[in-house]
């Protein structure tokens, strides 16, 4: 390859670049059978009131099990999803499922919380995005208000489209967040123009809180900002008590991590919303 250069600078493909592109058509199409073969599902994960500790929503984490390859993480194959164009039919997947599955849990009898699901730019983006987050929402009956789309920074590419899409969604009654905030490279005047209900604390700021000065000044400094602006703010990535402390004394509304629950599967979800309904009957038998 380099030693090549200058004799032969237009080999252009060279064995390892074949063998990358091999390896990427083979997830290409392992991606498009495992959609076809069910082979993906979601997990959960709790979202914290940092003043009661209540699970008051959750997120919608997609999982593959694959039956070569085991199990893979998102950031295994969401990249090339995005990258193909994939993520569109399954993120539009992973949608419906959240919310039909969060309707079943509220038809069981559990406290209603919010399901968050990631949303990439890509599917942001598609002409009938609005239009299929409505459809999922009247087929499976599930409130608009228990609905909450993450999107990330990116989505500002264009901002004219992107404002008058958020608008829709907030008319149906949708909530919108900005995932891993401060991660992306987005001026802080988009928080004055999009209708955005709260912003979501990147982890990589979360987990430094205690450790890094300038980290404890950055999570500070958004909490703030997003109270002078309305917005609700959460934590991502909480793994330490000492880490939720800070939060609860910076007076950050929520908080999701490890320290609570990793994402669980829809069983073990069942069981928290079980746990917590008896502790909710309970309390209410003692005060009245
Ligand atoms: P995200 O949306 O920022 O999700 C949070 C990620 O942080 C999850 O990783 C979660 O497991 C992890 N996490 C939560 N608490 C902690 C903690 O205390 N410590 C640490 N170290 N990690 C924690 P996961 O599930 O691997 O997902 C990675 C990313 O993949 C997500 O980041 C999201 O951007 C993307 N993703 C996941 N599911 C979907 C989906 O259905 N659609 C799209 N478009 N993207 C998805
Ligand atoms: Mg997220
Ligand atoms: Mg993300
Ligand atoms: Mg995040």
């Amino acid at each position: 390859r380099v030693k090549e250069e200058g004799k032969n600078s237009f080999q252009f493909y060279t064995p390892d670049m074949n063998e990358a592109i091999t390896k990427k058509m083979q997830l290409e199409n392992a991606l498009r059978k495992g959609l076809e073969r069910q082979e993906f599902t979601v997990y959960y994960q709790p979202q914290v009131d940092v003043r009661t500790g209540r699970v008051i929503g959750i997120e919608a984490l997609i999982r593959w099990r694959h039956p070569e390859l085991g199990d893979l993480q998102p950031d295994d194959f969401i990249p090339l999803a995005e990258e193909t164009g994939l993520i569109v039919p399954i993120g539009k997947w992973v949608l419906v499922e959240a919310c039909r599955q969060n309707r079943l849990w509220q038809s069981m009898g559990f406290q209603p919380v919010r399901v968050a699901v990631n949303i990439s730019s890509r599917q942001f983006q598609q002409s009938h995005f609005v239009e299929h987050v409505r459809r999922t929402l009247e087929e499976t009956g599930l409130d608009p208000k228990y609905l909450e789309l993450e999107l990330t920074e990116s989505i500002i590419q264009d901002s004219k489209y992107a404002i008058s899409t958020m608008r829709k969604l907030k008319d149906m009654g949708v909530h919108l967040s900005i995932d891993d905030f401060g991660t992306g490279y987005s001026s802080l005047s988009y928080l004055k123009l999009f209708p955005i209900d709260s912003l979501k604390i990147d982890k990589s700021f979360t987990q430094n809180i205690l450790a890094d000065a300038k980290d404890t000044a950055l999570v500070q400094t958004i909490i703030k900002i997003a109270h002078y602006l309305d917005l609700n703010v959460i934590a991502e990535g909480v793994e330490t008590r000492e880490q939720l402390q800070f939060l609860q004394q910076k007076l950050c509304d929520e908080a999701q991590g490890f320290f609570f629950s990793r994402p669980i599967s829809v069983e073990e979800m069942s069981t928290v919303f079980r746990e917590q309904l008896w502790v909710s009957i309970n309390a209410e038998k003692h005060s009245g």
